[in-house]
């Protein structure tokens, strides 16, 4: 279960938050949804099994950042 790190859009508050599927987070300060997903987003390598290594880039239903139209770390 990979957690990763977002900050607020509405309070600038940064939290991690562990990603189960598609669930959004939620700022543990002001409870907005309006969140933008920290570190490299859409070209984060996730570890499959085994150890091999799948880019997420080429599916864009592995970037839960890129739900919103807001994801400014790569532009979707
Ligand atoms: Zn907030």
């Amino acid at each position: 279960m990979p957690i990763y790190e977002y900050q607020c859009v509405k309070c600038d508050n940064e939290f991690e938050f562990l990603v189960f599927g598609s669930e959004k987070p939620e700022c543990p300060s002001c409870s907005s949804k309006k969140t933008r997903r920290l570190m490299s987003a859409c070209g984060f390598v996730s570890k499959g099994s085994g150890g091999e290594t799948v880019s997420s880039s080429a599916s864009d239903s592995s970037c839960s950042g890129c739900a919103s139209t807001n994801c400014s770390s790569c532009g979707h």
